[in-house]
């Protein structure tokens, strides 16, 4: 018997159920007695073109967004270090700040991120998004997403002098939140609650 509540998708769940490596999956950590779905070392190719995908100004203004809750997060970690912030805010002007300042009110403190952190978190979206139903199968998820991640983005040049793990902790950082929405997502789908997919399927019902 487990000894967490049933249904819950509890991240503490050792039991051998389907739900065993969720919690290897989001965090990355390899937990003993946790059994690999797969053993293919293999990593898949990624497609040039994920570079170039045009987005909506929507889908740039929450990238921003995302970023600059990682900018923040990062941030607290190194004491607000003074080389960090420039590093990690310095902006040419040309990001997309709609979503933060629509969410800006008094005292919620949202970061304004830079530049360079913004197409980073960019390019390493477009490519979890790719990767991650392609490989939601394979086990060591997380360090293979990672291993790609940072073979395709650089994130050293956002290492500081004083702080050189900034750059690994930034490319940690989305591929957690990626893979957390995706599960989400996906469960959505499961319990019939994505609103899209059960118009999707009863359109294709009627179809037959
Ligand atoms: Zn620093």
């Amino acid at each position: 018997m487990t000894s967490h509540l049933l249904g819950s998708n509890c991240e503490n769940d050792f039991s051998t159920g389907a739900l065993d490596d969720l919690r290897c999956l989001v965090t990355g950590e390899i937990i003993a007695e946790v059994r690999p779905l797969e053993d293919d070392e293999c990593l898949p190719d990624v497609p040039a073109s994920l570079s170039f995908v045009k987005k909506s100004r929507v889908a740039k203004s929450s990238i921003t967004y995302v970023a600059g809750f990682m900018a923040r997060k990062v941030l607290k970690s190194t004491r607000n270090c003074q080389n960090c912030q420039n590093v990690l805010l310095y902006s040419d002007g040309n990001v997309e700040l709609d979503v933060i300042e629509a969410r800006q009110c008094q005292n919620n403190n949202l970061v304004k991120p830079g530049s360079y952190l913004c197409f980073a978190t960019n390019q390493s979206s477009s490519r979890l998004f790719y990767l991650i139903p392609r490989l939601c199968h394979r086990n060591n998820l997380f360090a293979m997403l990672k291993q790609v991640i940072l073979k395709e983005v650089n994130f050293t040049v956002l290492n500081c002098a004083d702080h050189k793990h900034i750059g690994d902790l930034v490319a940690t950082l989305p591929i957690r939140c990626i893979l957390y929405y995706w599960c989400k997502s996906v469960n959505k789908i499961l319990v019939g609650k994505d609103v899209k997919f059960v118009k999707y399927l009863s359109c294709e019902t009627n179809k037959n």
